[in-house]
C-alpha cells in the first residue's frame, strides 16, 4: 500500500508520466553523478504547438487525450534510464542521462513523426510540438541547463513551431 502511494504521488494523472517534483528530484541526483563523473546529460523539452487552439476548436476533452497520447508517445520512445515526465500544462520533458544533443535531436524527430501519424484529430488536422535540447557542460548548473533547453523551446517557436532546435 506504501509503494501504491509513493507511485501515485510521483504521478501526473492525466498522462500517467512522472510528475514535476518527482522529476526535479531525479533530475538533482542524475545531474550530480553527471558533473561528478563527467557523463552525458541532455534535456529535451517539447511543448505543443498552438494548444489553445486544439482546445477551443475540439474541447478540452479532446485537448485531454491529445495530451495523453503526447505522453504515451514519449513513454514508448524512451528507455528504461530516461524520464519522460509532465513539466507544466501542455510542456513534457525528458532527461536523457548518457545521451547527447545529436542523439537527442534524432530522438526529437522520431517523435515528431509519431504524434502527426498518431492522428488524433479530425484528417484536415493534425498535432505538433516545438522542443529545446540541450546537453550538459562543464560549467552548467542545473537551473542552466534547465534554462538553455527553455531558451531553445523559445527559439523553435519563435522560428515557426513544429520543430527540435538545439541549444548553442
Ligand atoms: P504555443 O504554440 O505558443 O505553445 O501556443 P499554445 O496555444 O500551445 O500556448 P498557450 O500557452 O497560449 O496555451 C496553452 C494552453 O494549454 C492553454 C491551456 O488551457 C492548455 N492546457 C494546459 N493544461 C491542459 C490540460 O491539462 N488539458 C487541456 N485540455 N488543456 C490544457
Ligand atoms: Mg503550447
Ligand atoms: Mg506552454
Amino acid at each position: 500500500a506504501n509503494e501504491r502511494i509513493t507511485q501515485l504521488a510521483r504521478t501526473d494523472a492525466l498522462t500517467g508520466l512522472a510528475n514535476r517534483g518527482y522529476f526535479q528530484e531525479r533530475f538533482q541526483e542524475i545531474f550530480s553523478l553527471t558533473e561528478r563523473h563527467d557523463l552525458e546529460l541532455t534535456l529535451l523539452l517539447a511543448d505543443l504547438d498552438h494548444f489553445k487552439r486544439i482546445n477551443d476548436t475540439y474541447g478540452h476533452d479532446i485537448g485531454d487525450k491529445v495530451l495523453q497520447a503526447f505522453g504515451s508517445i514519449l513513454a514508448s520512445e524512451s528507455r528504461t534510464e530516461d524520464l519522460p515526465a509532465r513539466f507544466g500544462g501542455e510542456e513534457l520533458i525528458i532527461m536523457l542521462p548518457k545521451t547527447s544533443a545529436p542523439e537527442a535531436t534524432a530522438i526529437c524527430h522520431r517523435l515528431r513523426g509519431e504524434l502527426i501519424h498518431a492522428a488524433i484529430l479530425p484528417e484536415a488536422d493534425y498535432v505538433t510540438f516545438s522542443a529545446g535540447i540541450a546537453e550538459y557542460a562543464e560549467g552548467d548548473t542545473e537551473a542552466s541547463l534547465l534554462k538553455k533547453a527553455d531558451d531553445a523551446l523559445y527559439r523553435a517557436k519563435e522560428s515557426g513551431r513544429d520543430r527540435c532546435v538545439v541549444s548553442p
